[in-house]
């Protein structure tokens, strides 16, 4: 199995997070791998994960070029990964490295679940500044997405593979993981963990998270539910304005023939308004449309995923890794 640390100036941490992660591993009967990914830390994360690793055959450090942010550090760790289960947690110790073969343990009893996510009970950070808005977000991004959790921002979560290859994080998305294993098929558990204060290192976010985890959700909800269908999205609402703006300008119409002058009515130019922005929609439905099918014929991904017995999709080939077909391959076709 591997585990995804993202590390960011966290060089106080790193030493007792791997040796800890090493003790928690290695009476737990698992194989495993430790990917911790450099995020473009500025301290000498870096180094000292290079300097770790003769130490620790297991573990694998990934230098990121420069500062991409939590979600891609992620994509980078998941990119990399070669076990058949995937954990992540954070690099600042506020997880417990003890908690990762319990996860585990769930995933193996568990064949109805694909993806346990920690949650923080006892949370260990500022009331107001932290809990209070990750409360309302738990609860906004639950319902909109209609994935239940308590605890969306807990990093530390544990996952069958073939999820972790179907998901791609871009931005910060990283917050909406559920959502985005959801929506690629997964059976999501929730499990009590522990978590500790930060006790080494800054936190690296603060309230002006709020805007940006809002326009997230927007963007979640809109690709969990439309992301196959984007005509249906643009051109529904399209639609609900040119209705009427159809109407109403039948009406004018009416009043037109009847002899009445209509050429100075607000009404007249609030109708060709939404009849015109409708017309919008809906060409950006359709162009919707077209990308959509560029996304998924051109790149080879499916709209679909099976699900197999793990063993079974284990040796399949993930769809995701697939390289792009070389020009030429299929002579067949082509001759
Ligand atoms: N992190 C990262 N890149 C960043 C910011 C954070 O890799 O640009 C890592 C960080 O080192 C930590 C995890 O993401 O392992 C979560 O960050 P932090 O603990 O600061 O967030 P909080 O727990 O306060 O929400
Ligand atoms: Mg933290």
């Amino acid at each position: 199995m591997s585990i995804v640390v993202p590390v960011y100036n966290e060089v106080d941490n790193l030493p007792d997070l791997v040796a800890r992660i090493g003790d928690a591993m290695a009476g737990s009967g698992f194989t495993f791998e430790l990917i911790a990914v450099d995020d473009g830390s500025t301290d000498g994360s870096a180094d000292l994960l290079e300097r770790l690793a003769p130490q620790y055959p297991w573990l694998r450090p990934v230098i990121l070029a420069r500062n991409y942010g939590q979600s891609s550090a992620l994509q980078a760790g998941f990119d990399r990964v070669r076990g058949r289960y995937v954990v992540t947690l954070d690099a600042d110790l506020q997880n417990e490295p003890l908690d990762i073969p319990l996860l585990l343990q769930r995933l193996e009893t568990d064949p109805n679940v694909d993806m346990v996510s920690g949650w923080r009970r006892e949370r260990q950070d500022a009331a107001i500044s932290r809990r209070l808005p990750s409360l309302i977000a738990n609860r906004l991004i639950s319902r909109a997405t209609r994935v239940h959790l308590h605890d969306y921002g807990c990093a530390l979560k544990a996952y069958r593979r073939p999820i972790i290859d179907r998901i791609r994080l871009y931005g910060e998305l990283h917050r909406f993981i559920p959502s985005l294993a959801r929506d690629a098929g997964a059976r999501i558990a929730e499990m009590p963990v522990r978590h500790h204060p930060r006790t080494r290192g800054q936190s690296k976010y603060g309230i002006d998270r709020t805007f940006r985890v809002i326009l997230d959700l927007v963007l979640i909800v809109f690709f969990m539910r439309y992301r196959q269908r984007p005509l249906h999205a643009f051109g529904g609402l399209g639609l609900w304005l040119a209705t009427p703006g159809v109407l109403i300008l039948a009406y004018l119409l009416a009043l037109k023939i009847g002899g009445e002058p209509i050429g100075g009515r607000p009404l007249l130019i609030a109708a060709v308004m939404l009849i015109l922005i409708g017309a919008q929609l809906v060409v950006a439905g359709l162009t919707g449309e077209m990308l959509m099918r560029v996304y998924h014929e051109g790149q080879g991904r499916p709209q679909y995923h099976v699900r197999a017995p793990a063993a079974a999709d284990d040796a399949a080939p993930a769809p995701r890794a697939a390289p792009p077909r070389p020009a030429g391959a299929e002579a067949g076709e082509a001759g």
